[in-house]
């Protein structure tokens, strides 16, 4: 790998001026870390504040074979905005303007480095609904979502942020720009690239513009919070929702393990028998939503629930979401060394049984598994915890990872519903991709960067 020297940073800087190059290492260090728990120091960080200094840029470490890593929030889990092989990491965070919301179109147009949960807002004051919601959107991007064609709680009903994407404009290895889809409705004129690049994890091209679809914003919300003696009741309780034709907007798990980190800033007390605790919301027009809530309050009792708490104002309700969106970082507070997080997606109806397989997983290594998420997608995050002392071998890990993920696909699951490859996953891809897939996957890879210089070693 080239070492960023000082005749190549002047070229750099010439692009993008000096104080949007960091070479520095206690400024590149600040980008050298994701959700992932993965460190790697990049030689240096640019900040583009405009798709042509991206083009500059990109064609430059082209001409001189120099990786080029795009970063949004650095919210991922997998490493992906990591430079894990060197070059450049291309902090997307100062391209962060809303262009235009049209509400006769039902569209927006943004630049990457805009916050998620900053979009929402702003459509929602236009009586407009983004609902793509990852926990995380507080701070992570609309770029980031792209291209790790990110997911959320909403996604049982409104699908992922591939179902908002219409068209994107994109920087090509060779400095191109090009727009894929179209801007509007409809369009299906050639191949849809506009899929091939949301969730490509920025191996295909830098996204430089994002043109997103719209929703009218629903009239009315219902919230449903609710805890079981068990897992198993629990779950029961979320497929009987669809199973007396219910479709709720949210169907959240969490396991016992969940819960107690997050038990102190629920607004009910949960007690202390509830092994297992749901969140569930409704929406639609104001008297669908009384109806609905009513139908999930009886297939929740049915299904066993110990306790169902209807939050009675906005504020309760945001306690809740607030609660379970502070879960991920709360889990430190058990204490453990390390955190594997998974992401895997399992058909409904085989939620029950991968809680099984994993509480039998627990038994016999060494670790400690709390699962929770989107379980109305099937979509669990399994995160193992342990203390590296207690491992008999330095395979151990893997072992489990790999038995999880083997299992996963052999009830027709995917490695990964929403947090995408990146590094961490790289090594099991071959668990659900055949060889033959992989083979495809290196050949588009090529056709779109002859190079290798697009966030290089991520995915395969
Ligand atoms: C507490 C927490 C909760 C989370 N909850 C969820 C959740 O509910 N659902 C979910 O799906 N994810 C979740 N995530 C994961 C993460 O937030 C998402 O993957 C998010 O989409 C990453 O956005 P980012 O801006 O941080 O991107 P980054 O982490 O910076 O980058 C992610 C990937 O996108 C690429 N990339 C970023 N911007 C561009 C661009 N403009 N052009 C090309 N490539 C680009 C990067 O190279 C990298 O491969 C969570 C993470 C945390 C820490």
């Amino acid at each position: 790998m080239k070492k960023i020297g000082r005749r190549l940073a002047l070229k750099f800087i010439d692009i993008l001026g000096a104080d949007s190059f960091l070479t520095e290492p206690e400024d590149t260090s600040c980008y050298s870390f994701d959700a992932s728990g993965l460190q790697f120091v990049p030689a240096a960080v640019a900040l583009p504040s405009d798709s042509l200094q991206v083009r500059k840029m990109v064609r430059l470490c082209n001409e001189e074979g120099i990786p080029v890593i795009p970063r949004g929030a650095g919210s991922g889990t997998t490493g992906g905005s990591l430079p894990s092989t060197g070059g450049v990491v291309v902090s997307l965070t100062r391209m962060n303007r809303i262009r235009s919301i049209d509400p006769v179109e039902l569209s927006c147009v943004v630049e990457p480095g805009v916050v998620t949960g900053i979009l929402q807002r702003e459509v929602e004051k236009r009586g407009l609904f983004y609902p793509p919601d990852p926990a995380s959107l507080a701070f992570c991007t609309i770029g980031g979502n792209v291209n790790t064609c990110a997911g959320g709680a909403r996604a049982v009903k409104y699908g992922v942020t591939r179902d908002y994407v219409r068209a994107l404009k994109i920087v090509l290895s060779d400095g191109e720009e090009i727009t894929v889809g179209t801007s509007t409705a409809k369009g299906v004129v050639g191949y849809d690239l506009r899929h091939l690049f949301v969730g490509a994890e920025g191996t295909l091209g830098i996204v430089t513009e994002i043109t997103l679809r719209l929703l009218p914003l629903p009239e009315a919300v219902g919230t449903v919070a609710a805890v079981f003696l068990s897992t198993q009741q629990a779950i029961d309780s979320i497929t009987g929702l669809f199973e007396s034709n219910i479709l709720p907007r949210c169907a959240e798990f969490l396991d016992g393990l969940s819960l107690s980190c997050i038990a102190d800033l629920l607004p009910f007390e949960p007690g202390d028998e509830a092994q297992a605790f749901i969140l569930i919301e409704v929406d639609g027009p104001t008297d669908a939503v009384i109806s609905q809530l009513e139908d999930v309050d009886k297939s929740l009792y049915d299904n066993g629930a110990l306790q169902i708490y209807r939050p009675k104002t906005g504020n309760d309700s945001a306690r809740l979401w607030t609660a379970r969106r502070k879960l991920s970082p709360s889990i430190k507070k058990l204490g453990f060394e390390k955190k594997i997080s998974e992401d895997i997606c399992v058909p409904r109806a085989r939620l029950s049984s991968m809680l099984t397989f994993l509480d039998d997983v627990q038994r016999v290594y060494p670790v400690t598994i709390i699962t929770f998420g989107h379980a109305g997608d099937g979509n669990l995050h399994v995160n193992l915890l342990f203390n590296t002392r207690d491992l008999r071998s330095g395979t151990e890990i893997e072992e489990v990872i790999t038995q999880i993920m083997k299992k996963t696909v052999a009830m027709g699951g995917t490695i990964s519903g929403e947090h995408g490859v990146g590094l961490s996953k790289r090594a099991f891809l071959e668990i659900e991709l055949s060889p033959r897939m992989v083979e495809l996957h290196k050949q588009i890879k090529d056709v779109f960067d002859p190079k290798n210089i697009l966030n290089p070693h991520k995915i395969f």
